[in-house]
């Protein structure tokens, strides 16, 4: 069988620079070991015509799995690579469940279809419990965003959500000319490790709520679209208008929401509880 065409709409880049595959797939576990003696359930995403998979299938402390969308790169792994059977699945990652293919933990690794990278992040954390480690190759500026620390006029919702649970770490930049075709834009590989926490010290929906909420008007002061919130919390306790504006007065709603941590916005939560 000839290469995978290329399609634009799956987001397909192939890598196609050996070197850079390899330091990804080595960039896996690298930190964050299996138990010894157990090789560590880790499912590839998006593996296209192989270039991660072949590495990945090299290594012992790996049980690998696969996910492809596309019927082209699907069949093309399995006339490339040997025992692909029982470990490739054909199907959308975003519609996956994963709980009934992982009992429990395992990692995530791919070079990301940059159409749904955010998708495939906002995923793994609704699994973060059983995912300890993510090395995924993502367009550079989301890549940044993610890594991002509070104070940058990047630092966004994912940002939040993702370094509440996780240590990222930007590993390193890949230019366009490492694909074929390239894409228009840098790409860049980073690694999130599950950081201690086992909880936040609040209430992790309301907390979910709250930084959407008020990164949904990013440059304003966090005392306009977190007013809702503040209303809703008023009228659960009973409060006058003049309490209601008393509460928001607080210093904390005149900040914008890039200029807090993860540990301001638990703090937050629990005030808008
Ligand atoms: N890992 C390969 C391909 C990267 S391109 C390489 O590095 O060369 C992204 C891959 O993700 C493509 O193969 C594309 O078909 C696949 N893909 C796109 N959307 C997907 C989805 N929702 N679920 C699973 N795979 C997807």
């Amino acid at each position: 069988m000839m290469e995978v065409r290329a399609k634009k709409a799956l987001g397909q880049h192939f890598l196609t620079d050996q070197k850079v595959a390899r330091a990804i797939v080595d960039a896996l576990g690298s930190t964050c070991p299996a138990p010894t003696g157990h090789p560590m359930p880790t499912l590839e995403v998006g593996p296209g015509m192989g270039v991660l998979t072949q590495y990945l299938l090299e290594r012992e402390d790996i049980d690998l799995r696969l996910i492809e969308i596309d019927s082209e790169s699907v069949e093309y792994l399995l006339t490339h690579f040997q025992g692909m059977e029982g470990r490739l699945m054909e199907g959308d990652f975003l519609r996956l469940k994963l709980e009934k293919i992982f009992p429990s933990a395992f990692a995530i690794i791919g070079n990301f279809p940059y159409n749904i990278s955010s998708q495939i992040f906002f995923k793994v954390l609704d699994y973060k419990d059983q995912i300890p480690e993510v090395v995924g190759m993502v367009q550079k500026e989301v890549a940044e965003r993610i890594a991002e620390k509070p104070g940058s006029k990047t630092y966004g919702i994912l940002s939040v959500l993702l370094q509440a649970w996780y240590d990222i770490e930007y590993l390193f930049t890949v230019g366009s000319g490492c694909f074929a075709p390239p894409p228009k834009v840098e790409s860049a590989v980073i690694r999130l490790t599950r950081n201690g926490r086992t909880s936040l010290g609040c209430d992790e929906a309301l907390f979910k709520t709250v930084v959407k909420t008020a990164f949904g008007q990013r440059r304003k002061m966090m005392r306009n679209p977190l007013k809702p919130l503040a209303a809703a919390k008023a009228s659960r306790e009973g409060w006058t208008q003049e309490q209601l504006s008393a509460f928001l007065a607080q210093p904390v709603f005149s900040q914008r929401p890039e200029q807090l941590s993860v540990e301001d916005f638990v703090e937050l939560t629990n005030l808008l509880r």
